[in-house]
């Protein structure tokens, strides 16, 4: 989640967005669709997509990959597997009635009741019968002969739909590095992002985990407290507060229950869609001592407010220091012995600049005697053998291999996808030179696409959920918009998108998130172009430019159609 980093009031939002909207006749329209809207996806922007669009009267439907709701919630059952942003926050807030009724049982829900709340929110709003579980969209053609995508699934079926609404998520497409030998080893392998429904049984195994980011650094502690011996892989160290879950209070739970009103601000009114507990000061404004004593309480505290004390530690290399060395005071306090502190000790970026790990006992794991840390700078991997990995120092002999190495992040979801616009481009290839969109939710060239949470919005650097509901939103209020006037096309148009891809990476140059190695900028991924992804001017900003664009009557767009009476403005009711 990003800091709210006090970027200036006024972001200076491309002037040139105010293109004119081009409305012209539809060409030849093809009214036998299968649905209006096909969404692809049943995570939470996919669930919320559904809800809203049935609301607004469109014919919608959605394909799910997995056998049930829930997107990454249904896909990340490692052990310890934990959201980093707060229940109170980490929840839908369409819905007052919704929730009134739900109580968050700990301040940072576990994947077990967060999926438990998608699949709720499914069954209350009466999603379920609106998916197609257990099926892959794998290609989507668009034909700009009657304005339609062609959408085919890995089930062998095929269908045709006005509009698509890509839910796919930011952190979808697991990454298994390719180290050598990586198909050789025997023993069990899992990806912490699939990690199989039944469970794996760790008790007595000599577990091997390479990576240290969220997933390692929550996984890890358990694996720990359960394996006979864990041996962790670690090529480059991070940052990581300790997230101090604990029950909520029967207090705590009736007053978010309540406070509906500010649920609602803690998603419209700040940055990263979550409550603000900042001094306002920059941190060198403050001496040493007062310092201490501000990261000390929210240390003590807990959760990512740390991150938030000062505003200028994300954008000033001094400031973040101070941060950034508190944080390994820490550190080597916690860790027992001195060589393996330095080894967790980061040093080579910003505190923030990649994502702030939350944690429950991670650096306190290696003071285990069953705990074995691997320092890949001083002793690479040479290969994974048939029982093991072996370094250029030693052998370790593992009988469960795990993977917590990421994910082809925000692009991969789409770009795995055989995505083809109007003129019969990949979206692969049209962004094999870095994503380009408008807004992160649409892109030239591939007109009635809409992509939740996509390249070029705040998405992962805010709270996911309230940026799908704010995408949603935008989604359903703009097709409505198409359908009052018989409009059946709309496009991003290019030289709109290298305004806002401009601005994009504007506002991330205010910053210090390029001076990490990140997935944030696809520099997990060998060969992926280097780029800043996410938009990191904020959602109060971002959410500005959306409203005006939308109030402006879609500016930086070109809508086409036909004529309001015609054969496209039917509703489209053919069921799925
Ligand atoms: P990640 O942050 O990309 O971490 C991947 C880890 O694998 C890194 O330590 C990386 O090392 C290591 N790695 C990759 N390739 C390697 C190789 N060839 N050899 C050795 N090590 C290798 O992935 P993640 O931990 O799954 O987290 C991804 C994102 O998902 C998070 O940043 C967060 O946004 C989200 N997430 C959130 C939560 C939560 O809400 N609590 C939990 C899990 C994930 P390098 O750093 O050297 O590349």
């Amino acid at each position: 989640m990003t800091a709210d980093l006090n970027l200036p009031a006024d972001l200076n939002l491309p002037a040139d967005l105010n293109l004119p909207a081009d409305v012209s006749p539809a060409a030849a329209l093809e009214p036998t669709l299968d649905h209006e809207v096909v969404v692809i996806g049943a995570g939470f922007g996919g669930l919320y997509a559904l809800h809203e669009l049935r609301e607004a009267g469109f014919s919608a439907h959605a394909f799910e990959s997995g056998g049930g709701v829930g997107g990454t919630w249904y896909w990340n059952r490692y052990p310890g597997a934990r959201c980093d942003v707060e229940s109170v926050d980490y929840c839908y807030s369409f819905s007052r009635e919704l929730n009134a009724e739900w109580a968050w049982s700990e301040r940072f829900a576990g994947q077990p009741e967060i999926l438990r709340y998608a699949e709720h929110v499914a069954e209350r709003f009466d999603l379920l019968p609106m998916i197609t579980f257990d099926t892959r969209i794998t290609s989507a053609r668009y034909d700009d002969g009657d304005h339609t995508w062609t959408v085919e699934t890995d089930q062998g079926r095929r269908l045709r739909c006005r509009f698509l609404v890509a839910a796919v998520g930011a952190l979808s497409a697991t990454q298994v590095p390719e180290i050598p030998g990586h198909d050789r080893f025997t023993g069990p392998t899992h990806h912490t992002g699939r990690w199989p429904h039944e469970g794996v049984n760790l008790a007595g195994k000599r577990v091997g985990v390479i990576g240290t980011g969220s997933s390692g650094i929550q996984a890890i502690p358990e694996i720990a407290a359960e394996a006979a011996h864990l041996t962790v892989f670690q090529r480059t160290p991070n940052y990581s507060l300790p997230a101090r879950n604990r029950p909520m209070s029967s207090r705590e739970i009736w007053v978010a229950q309540r406070d509906y009103e500010g649920l609602l601000a803690s998603g419209n009114a700040t940055n990263a869609g979550v409550y603000n507990v900042g001094t306002g000061r920059p941190a060198l404004a403050d001496p040493p001592e007062r310092r201490a004593e501000e990261y000390e309480h929210r240390w003590a505290v807990g959760g990512t407010d740390l991150m938030r004390t000062y505003g200028d530690t994300g954008r000033d290399v001094e400031a973040n220091e101070t941060l950034a060395e508190f944080v390994r005071g820490k550190i080597r306090e916690i860790v027992a012995d001195p060589a393996t502190a330095a080894s967790l000790v980061p040093t080579d970026h910003p505190i923030g600049s990649k994502r702030i790990c939350l944690d429950s006992g991670y650096f306190a794991t290696y003071n285990r005697d069953n705990v074995t840390l691997v320092d890949l700078r001083r002793e690479p991997i040479v290969t994974i053998t048939e029982t093991g990995i072996d370094t250029d120092a030693a052998s370790y002999d593992l009988d469960v291999l795990v993977f917590a190495t990421g994910y082809d992040a925000m692009t991969g979801p789409l770009t795995r996808i055989d995505l083809r616009g109007a003129d019969g481009d990949s979206l692969a290839q049209r962004w094999s030179g870095g994503p380009r969109s408008l807004l992160g939710i649409a892109v030239a060239g591939f007109p009635n696409l809409f992509t939740l949470t996509g390249p070029g919005s705040p998405s992962v650097l805010a709270n996911v959920i309230r940026a799908n509901e704010q995408h949603v939103d935008w989604v359903v209020a703009c097709l409505t918009y198409l359908r009052e006037r018989g409009l059946t096309r709309i496009e991003a148009d290019a030289q709109a998108q290298d305004a806002w891809a401009a601005h994009v990476h504007e506002v991330a140059t205010y910053t210090l998130y390029l001076h990490a190695k990140s997935w944030y900028l696809g520099a997990n991924i060998d060969g992926k172009p280097r780029q800043f992804m996410p938009y990191i001017g904020g959602m109060v900003a971002y959410r500005k430019a959306c409203d005006d664009c939308a109030a402006a009557g879609y500016p930086g767009f070109a809508l086409a159609g036909a004529p309001r009476g015609s054969a496209a403005a039917t509703p489209v009711t053919k069921p799925a």
